[in-house]
């Protein structure tokens, strides 16, 4: 079984309300779509958002780099040959790694389509399900409050509160939140790079003084931050999650072993795709250290690729994957199943999608 064509397409999907970071606003997940066929007519699907502020892919780069480097390449290349193809994707072109995981995951697709199995019981099987966050972007108080209970009232047990843009302000939101949702509502805040590590000391420190519980604070210093990483990480209780700093297995072994992190946020659009982020997995079980899956924009294609890859993982203990329930129209059919929290995988072979509109 041997690939025979790789295309690229595009799609398009208004989100529900806005996606506010304190990097980006955002409307739409404009996406790339990929379609990877094989010699015998079987096809593997892939996604990658151009998240530029965080990855430097735009929708241009990651055309480009799929069209004229990694498909030449892969063209004719065994669907067995995993490491091979794993090999060449990430040596043909450096950096790309939104164009290379749109890439993996198609292939990833077919491999396990070959099988006759879904992805998630070729990649360790661990479970079916896994529960998601869902995010509550960076607002006035009053609106973060409102969309906080109206994400409970859908079924959300954890929210993942978007911070980073005021500074000391942002300890009025995480309360505000707090106090609104109840103790039973798990939350995880992510700054995004926005705070100085004396800022993010000084807001943690000051919700565990009155007792407000977070689950984890997500990336509260700049990416190459590593001193400011590791200062926060010592001086507060409070798990510190490194998103924008790891990229790659490399940085995993760095952020671990310097203790600037206490967990590591894994997206494919960051590791070039699952091969890369299998090895992530493994140096986290080593020092048993746990991991969240996370996307970025993405929609049903790149969000169920990941999906399968944390269900598949026991090291993977929390997800961050509501891409599609940002969504306002699923424009796929198949797939696991998105019900409020839950992601349920199905025993269809591959990702489970079965076609995507721009083919
Ligand atoms: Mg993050």
């Amino acid at each position: 079984m041997k690939i025979a064509k790789i295309e690229v397409g595009e799609v398009k999907i208004p989100l529900v309300t806005p996606f506010k970071t304190a990097l980006r606003t955002v409307d739409c997940v404009n996406d790339i779509v990929i379609k990877v066929t094989a010699d015998d007519g079987q096809v593997g699907f892939g996604e990658a958002p151009p998240t530029a502020v965080i990855t430097g892919d735009t929708l241009g780069s990651i055309r480009c780099a799929i069209q004229d480097f990694i498909a030449p390449n892969l063209i004719g290349m065994d669907i067995f040959d995993i490491d091979g193809i794993m090999k060449k994707l990430h040596g043909c072109i450096l950096k790309n790694t939104s164009a290379k995981a749109a890439v993996d995951m198609a292939v990833y697709d077919l491999y396990a389509k070959a099988l006759n199995q879904p992805l998630y019981k070729v990649l360790g099987g661990r479970r079916n399900r896994i529960e998601t966050d869902l995010t509550i972007s960076v607002n006035p108080v009053d609106e973060m409050v409102s969309d906080s209970v109206k994400a409970m009232e859908q079924g959300f047990k954890i929210l993942k509160i978007k911070v980073g843009k005021e500074g000391l302000e942002d300890i009025k939101r995480i309360e505000a939140i707090r106090k609104a949702v109840g103790d039973d509502i798990a939350i995880r805040v992510d700054a995004n790079q926005g705070w100085t590590a004396k800022e993010a000391v000084k807001i943690i420190g000051t919700m565990e003084d009155k007792g407000i519980v977070m689950d984890l604070v997500e990336q509260p210093v700049h990416a190459h931050d590593f001193k400011g990483m590791q200062y926060v990480t010592k001086h507060v209780y409070t798990p510190i999650l490194a998103d924008e700093s790891v990229f790659t297995a490399e940085d995993a072994i760095r952020i671990i072993e310097g203790r600037a992190a206490d967990l590591i946020n894994i997206k494919l659009m960051k590791t070039g795709g699952i091969y890369e982020a299998l090895k992530i997995c493994s140096i986290a079980e080593i020092y048993g250290v746990e991991c969240m899956i996370g996307c970025m924009l993405e929609s049903k294609i790149a969000v169920s690729a990941a999906a399968h890859f944390a269900a598949a993982k026991g090291i993977i203990t929390r997800a961050d994957l509501d891409g599609p329930s940002l969504c306002s129209i699923d424009p796929y059919e198949g797939g696991p199943i998105y019900q409020g929290a839950d992601i349920i995988m199905n025993d269809t072979p591959g990702i489970g999608i079965l076609n995507a509109p721009c083919f």
